[in-house]
């Protein structure tokens, strides 16, 4: 921790014995907490693929608790706000992520979820690394193992993204490291005024280009993903940059050339947070302390991959199967240092995703995929239609529209976009905050001061977005589901759990779990474990 260890370090040096006697005189703490989230990882990846695993996923399902139907009961879905949700036990209406980039009508620009332009990039020179949890208004799970320890937990989160690192490594954490393509991990001064010494030698040595090498090919033989996933090549599946089709193999080597954030579109992406994750347990000794540490790794390739391919895609499926042995590989190499049954594990996701719309069209459901650009113009030609008092629209983003036009005007713009194909319902602020409809509900648990003055969910299966690959942002269950996993001492092998959960739970569990005090912010219950 950061901001309380100068105070912890005046307490433990004039009282040793006493703070020696409390750590000694509590249950026995497990010695790390293993916090994993799987950006996309939609809850039926964990059984459509189960009888192929036999590494981590596997180990989780037989030796952990299940959750099968967790759901998010907020929208919009996004990276943002579900990590926020996993690491703070609330909804983003309480800590305040409420999308990955959100129009602020106080200041007339848009915000990124994790941006803070008052701290400097560390071990970067890049504009786009001044980032900080200052945007969270809750405290996390990990920020309270830090009040809890007085500083001396050891809390470090990584990922291919910021805001997957910084959501876990809260306002206290030690390290929050995301990846700049060119360089390797990094870090702002909200954390560190120097990238650590062991950081930077693993830089040097592991570069995201440096594992662009050789070919990527499916682990197994291709018909076992045919009879999984269907064919390789297959409409609506984008391409890899530089790549001539959509067929393994890739040859990483030439795709990679000038262009080593390929490495996030690739199996590599998750085995350099793999990488990162272990150099940080031998270098911080972490889990060989007085206190629980806690390592924390949001693997993002799921989601770009995703993104370009979609959820039906030969390749997601071979970065699924090759996450289980690499999720494999981390906790035997944990099981090494720290002994089997010594750490905690949580394993969820921040978000499902959709099929492609156009593929699902072509099978016979009648859905498809509107651009953003196309949502916009037909809804600014029906609400053109209506007569506002002050007419014009300033933004249109995460479901929701920003209006110059006062709450008088409010029903016109919502009964006008009602009228668009694609538009399953819609609201007025007023409504989400009173309505009790479960799709207002889930408006409302990500509604505050900062939000537009309309709000709507398309239809399931219709997408806002490009026509190939999937997104993720709605309300819909492809979207909400996520897998919920627990593992660790004394918690139940094998157990499986079908009564509806939600990651807010998670927090509160790792609470229960360490003995420490809820987030600030907690709206989450414990999950029922079994032991
Ligand atoms: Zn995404």
């Amino acid at each position: 921790m950061r901001i309380l260890l100068p105070l912890a370090l005046v307490v433990l040096a004039t009282v040793p014995s006493a703070a020696q006697k409390k750590v000694s005189a509590g249950p026995s703490k497990p010695k790390l907490a293993v916090s994993i989230v799987v950006d996309q990882m939609r809850a039926d990846y964990l059984t459509r693929f189960a009888p192929l695993y036999s590494g981590g996923f596997k180990r989780l399902v037989t030796e952990g608790q299940v959750f099968r139907n967790a759901h998010y009961t907020h929208t919009p879905t996004y990276t943002g706000p579900g990590h926020a949700v996993v690491y703070t036990g609330t909804d983003p209406s309480n800590h305040g992520i409420i999308a990955n980039d959100w129009y602020d009508p106080a200041i007339g620009r848009t915000v990124y979820c994790v941006e803070d332009l008052e701290v400097q990039p560390v071990g970067s020179t890049r504009e786009s690394d001044k980032r900080s949890p200052k945007n969270i208004r809750s405290t996390t799970w990990t920020d309270e193992l830090e009040w809890a320890s007085v500083g001396a937990a050891r809390v470090y989160g990584f990922s291919l993204k910021d805001r997957g690192a910084i959501t876990a490594a809260g306002h206290y954490g030690d390290g929050a490291y995301w990846m700049d393509d060119q360089v390797g991990f990094v870090t702002s001064s909200h954390y560190a005024s120097a990238l650590p010494a062991w950081v930077q030698a693993f830089n040097a040595a592991h570069s995201p280009a440096s594992y662009l090498k050789g070919s990527w090919d499916r682990l197994m033989a291709p018909s076992v993903y045919e009879s999984f996933t269907g064919p390789d090549e297959r409409p609506f599946e984008g391409k890899l940059r530089g790549a001539s089709g959509g067929s393994f193999p890739y040859d990483l080597a030439a795709l990679g050339a000038g262009n080593p954030g390929l490495i996030r579109y690739t199996p590599q992406g998750n085995q350099i947070l793999i990488d990162v994750a272990l150099a940080a347990v031998d270098a911080e000794n972490l889990g060989r302390g007085t206190h629980t540490d806690v390592l924390a790794i949001s693997f993002s390739t799921p989601d770009h991959l995703g993104h370009l391919m979609g959820p039906r895609a030969q390749e997601l499926m071979d970065v699924y199967l090759r996450l289980d042995l690499q999720l494999g590989q981390l906790f035997d190499a944990l099981d090494a240092r720290l002994g089997r049954g010594n750490y905690y594990v949580s394993l969820t996701a921040d978000h499902g995703s959709c099929d492609n719309s156009n593929q699902a069209a072509l099978e016979g459901f009648a859905v498809r995929s509107w651009s953003g650009n196309e949502i916009e113009a037909q809804f600014g030609a029906l609400i053109s239609g209506v007569e506002l008092d002050e007419p014009g629209i300033l933004h249109i983003g995460n479901d929701q529209i920003h209006l110059k036009s006062t709450d008088d005007d409010w029903e016109l713009v919502r009964d006008a976009i009602m009228k668009h194909p694609a538009v399953q319902m819609a609201w007025t602020a007023d409504e989400i905050r009173s309505s009790c409809d479960p799709k207002a509900a889930q408006r409302r648990n990500a509604f505050d001061a900062r939000s537009g003055q309309v709000f709507y969910e398309l239809k399931s299966g219709h997408m806002d977005y490009g026509s190939e690959g999937c997104t993720h942002g709605s309300g819909h269950a492809y979207d909400t589901h996520v897998p919920v996993v627990f593992m660790g001492p004394g918690i139940a092998p094998n157990a499986q759990r079908w009564e509806r959960v939600h990651p807010r739970d998670i927090a509160p569990t790792w609470s229960m779990l360490l003995g420490i005090a809820l987030p600030s912010s907690t709206t989450g219950d414990p999950l029922p474990l079994a032991n």
